[in-house]
């Protein structure tokens, strides 16, 4: 292990220095290999070092270093119309950032500006979700205890219960709800999905009281649940939505996609980074091997494969319940399984997961994984519960 004692030590980090990847495989410092189902916590779409992906990367930071924002790029402008032609938002325009906090903090600009013709401020959010690490995406955050250290923090924000409907229309009641900010799927908040009757009633909701409806696809979009947005497989067309994590593939990119109309003008906003060559390369790469190689289907092959998996080789009595779409997965561990311990017993087997919640294992794969590594994981999983729970 590396000593990083200069580096603030914001992460509970696991006892491994990785140094290498490859596909869905990386190796530590001393040459242990791992199924790396962390995969950036979702943002190597396409796994370390895929070969197309480190191709544009290094042909775009080859071809032309970072221009600013004053002049047009050619990746920024064709990724822009790639977005714009894979999503279903009217008239849609992009504003690129450097991360999910950063595409969410322009949707809350985007809903502030909306609220501002309409004389409405607030932003209803989610208990139990989480939409970033910046100021007012942590006061968007419906996770107490992350919001605790900082508050008081911007008072823009009213959350309710997730899939309960009517204790949204209550939240409408006092008339002054600018926007309903949402994650299809809740990622850290334990892989907690929406149901699609729900999303529709958010949708009608917003319709109702001409408020827009924000969706956070920042950790379920670009792919992971085998859809290009994750809150497509309700039908419902968000006003306004946000990505990073799998588009850029490793890169860090963000990028807010809104109605036409709702868009900035000149002047309301701007990044340094945002939409800078390089990253907008990877992102184009990402897409196009989405797109050639058939990985949205893979996607949903292998997340159907992966929990079916989990579900038949985990011990009786060890998992709650196996969530998620795509390769969003978690495993709600039954009462008593400690997670901490549960994904340590993973590793120690091989295989990288995250925690999700409290009590959820989860994987966010590269697109790329094939039917054997899923049987791995699968096994080892199934191996740290049979250890944990004896
Ligand atoms: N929104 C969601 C749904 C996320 O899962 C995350 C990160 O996990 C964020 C926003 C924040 O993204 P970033 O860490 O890139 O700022």
């Amino acid at each position: 292990m590396i000593d990083e004692r200069a580096v603030m030590a914001t992460y509970a980090r696991y006892p491994v220095t990785l140094v290498r990847g490859e596909g869905v495989r990386a190796w530590d410092d001393e040459g242990s290999a791992y199924l790396d189902l962390i995969g950036g916590l979702g943002a190597l779409s396409l796994g370390h070092a895929h070969p197309r992906w480190v191709a544009a990367v290094e042909d775009a930071a080859r071809t032309i270093g970072l221009t600013s924002n004053l002049v047009a790029t050619v990746p920024q402008a064709r990724l822009a119309d790639r977005l714009r032609n894979l999503l279903p938002i009217d008239d849609a325009k992009v504003f690129f950032a450097n991360s999910g906090a950063e595409a969410n903090e322009a949707a809350l600009k985007l809903v502030r500006l909306h609220g501002l013709r309409t004389r409405r401020s607030t932003i209803v959010c989610l208990e139990g979700s989480f939409h970033g690490r910046t100021i007012a995406t942590l006061a968007a955050t419906g996770q107490p205890t992350k919001r605790a250290p900082f508050e008081p923090l911007l008072d823009w924000f009213r959350f309710v219960e997730p899939n309960d409907a009517e204790a949204l229309r209550l939240a409408f009641a006092p008339g002054d709800v600018a926007a309903v900010l949402v994650e299809p799927i809740m990622g850290e908040g334990g892989v907690v999905a929406l149901t699609p009757a729900y999303l529709r009633a958010v949708r009608e909701t917003c319709d109702a009281a001409g408020a827009l409806l924000v969706v956070d696809e920042v950790q379920a979009g670009m792919g992971r649940t085998g859809e290009w947005m994750s809150v497509s497989a309700s039908g419902v067309v968000p006003d306004v939505a946000t990505f990073a994590k799998a588009l850029g593939g490793g890169l860090p990119i963000g990028a807010v996609v809104a109605r036409g109309d709702l868009a900035f003008t000149t002047g309301q906003h701007a990044s340094t980074f945002g939409g800078g060559p390089v990253p907008c390369s990877a992102a184009l790469a990402v897409i196009d091997a989405i797109e050639r190689d058939g990985l949205l289907a893979n996607v949903a092959a292998m997340g159907e494969l992966f929990r079916a998996e989990i579900v038949r080789l985990a011990p009786s009595g060890t998992v709650r319940e196996v969530r998620g779409r795509g390769l969003l997965v978690g495993v709600a561990l039954a009462g008593g399984i400690d997670a901490e311990a549960a994904v340590g017993a993973v590793r120690r087997r091989g295989v990288l997961v995250s925690i999700a919640g409290i009590d959820v294992i989860r994987a966010t794969p590269p697109f790329t994984i094939g039917a054997g590594e899923i049987d791995e994981a699968a096994k080892a999983i199934a191996g740290a519960l049979a250890e944990v729970a004896s």
